[in-house]
């Protein structure tokens, strides 16, 4: 061990190899302080070559290595399990290229997506990938989670987003496949592999990300549906009426509601009447057009066909914003209200009025009590199901009943074809739960994958797979 840290001292210099408890300690824990881990260091190199050099020396030496960005991953894939080097990528934060003719940026992995953003603004260009913890969440953990946040109905997840990659293997060989493509036919398409691979199939260290055109008209609005079947009918005749230029369409049941209302300040019901479900809206277009007349007129449309029943669109950007912060400061309402068990799933947008009457109902007969968190990004069939404990419950008891509410909610939506993990990915949450639901060929085609890049196991062991 010590052989090892003072090669990469050697490497990397003093300052950016930590061993020291107090040093390590953001490092070793998640976001939501689920996890707890342990590590023999953390390392922050500084370049490509740096990494790989890190990569090769611990591989030497039979040791692990656990990717990390901005840590605000939900599944602990960035958490190390006992013994591993812990690999930061912060310092790999320079922005190498923007391209305004081919509408592409290459950043380096530890770009925080909030920089490439802004970055992509300077050059007068939207990067649309836009999720709560850009502030913090960095590009390498974005791809390597495959985020997808408020705009995938418009733009696409981070996936889509995304058209060449540069890769430290779990050998030390660096793989450049940073091509500014979009069309690019000669085998396999090797990027998609890492995309979504949280770390364990190698290191992210640069992307070539698209770039488009930012939006001159946005507008947004805010509508109280009956119930979710209703939510699903006004996104059809929206999509049907406005097309492309629907960009969000998120779904807030009414505990989801109640609960910023509660705990956030200055936030406000921008409806008179108390509505079991509401719907956030926003369009946006490149040209000169007047959305919010649309906007207006298929809300009243709804409404007269009975699908919405009262509705307002924004007239400021600040209204905007207000509306925007009803739906984004759900999670942290949630964490102020106390503990939650939490379900990132996805099915069909059509199966989703089905999902909720049905899992509602046999979550309300098996656990009397239990509040139903409900809310996500509708338009793309992903909800964050949430449940948070009855008020006279203890936490021990509500959380001894977690893979009860689980299996039960995850069944459902296996039932129904969909994912147990929407956009958050597995990490060691969902390592062992994802066996029950994926084909046993599936799993297989995984770990053949996994067995041929990383034979020895030494990238982010204990996650995914
Ligand atoms: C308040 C809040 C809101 C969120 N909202 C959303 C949302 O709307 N949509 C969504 O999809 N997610 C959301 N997330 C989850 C999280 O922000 C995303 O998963 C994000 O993409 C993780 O980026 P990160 O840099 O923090 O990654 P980390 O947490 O550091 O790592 C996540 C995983 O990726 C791996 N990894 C990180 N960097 C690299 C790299 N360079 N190469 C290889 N592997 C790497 C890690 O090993 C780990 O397995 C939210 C999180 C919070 C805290």
């Amino acid at each position: 061990m010590k052989l090892l840290i003072d090669s990469l001292r050697a490497v990397l210099g003093e300052a950016s190899v930590l061993t020291e408890a107090a040093n390590m300690a953001p490092y070793l824990t998640d976001w939501r302080g689920r996890y707890q881990g342990r590590a023999m260091a953390v390392v922050r190199p500084a370049s490509v070559d740096e990494v790989a050099t890190v990569v090769r020396l611990c591989g030497e030496r039979g040791t692990a290595v656990v990717p990390q960005g901005g840590n605000t991953g939900l599944c602990g894939g960035a958490t190390p399990r006992g013994g591993e080097v812990v690999v930061s990528l912060g310092r790999l934060d320079r922005v190498r290229a923007i391209d305004t003719a081919n509408n592409t940026i290459t950043v380096e992995a530890g770009c925080t997506l909030a920089a490439v953003q802004q970055a992509a603004a300077t050059a007068g260009r939207l990067f649309p990938l836009s999720l709560a913890a850009e502030g913090t969440a960095t590009i390498g953990g974005n791809l390597s989670t495959n985020a997808g946040g408020v705009q995938v109905l418009r733009y696409g997840n981070a996936r889509e987003l995304c058209l060449g990659l540069e890769v430290v293997l779990p050998d030390g060989r660096v793989w450049n496949g940073l091509r500014g493509l979009r069309k690019d036919n000669t085998g396999y398409d090797m990027k998609h592999l890492f995309i979504g691979a949280e770390g364990t199939l190698g290191l992210i260290t640069a992307a070539v990300l698209k770039l488009y055109s930012r939006p001159r008209q946005v507008a947004t609005g805010w509508a109280s549906v009956a119930a979710p079947d209703a939510a699903v009918a006004l996104l059809t005749r929206l999509r049907e009426k406005i097309g492309g230029r629907v960009t969000a369409f998120e779904l807030v049941g009414r505990p989801a509601l109640d609960l910023v209302l509660k705990h956030i300040s200055h936030s406000r019901d921008p409806l008179a009447a108390c509505s079991p479900w509401q719907v956030l809206i926003e369009l946006s277009d490149t040209m000169e057009s007047d959305l919010a007349s649309a906007l207006q007129d298929v809300l009243a449309e709804a409404i007269e066909a009975g699908e919405a029943t009262d509705a307002v669109i924004a007239q400021s950007e600040a209204q905007a914003l207000a509306l925007w912060a009803l739906r984004e400061n759900i999670s942290e309402a949630q964490k102020v209200e106390g503990i939650s068990i939490k379900h990132d799933i996805s099915l069909p947008v059509s199966r989703i009025p089905e999902f909720i009457d049905r899992t509602d109902a046999a979550l309300t007969r098996a656990f009397p009590g239990v509040r139903i968190v409900c809310f996500g990004h509708l338009g793309d069939g992903n909800l964050h199901y949430n449940q948070s404990k009855p008020a006279a419950q203890d936490n021990a008891t509500f959380v001894a009943q977690t893979d009860a509410v689980n299996r039960l909610v995850h069944d459902l939506v296996a039932s129904l074809g969909g994912s147990i993990s929407a956009e958050h990915g597995l990490g060691q949450l969902k390592r062992d739960e994802i066996l029950l639901y994926k084909s046993e060929v599936e799993m297989d085609l995984m770990r053949k994958i996994k067995q041929a890049l990383d034979p020895r196991g030494l990238m982010n062991p204990g996650k995914v797979i």
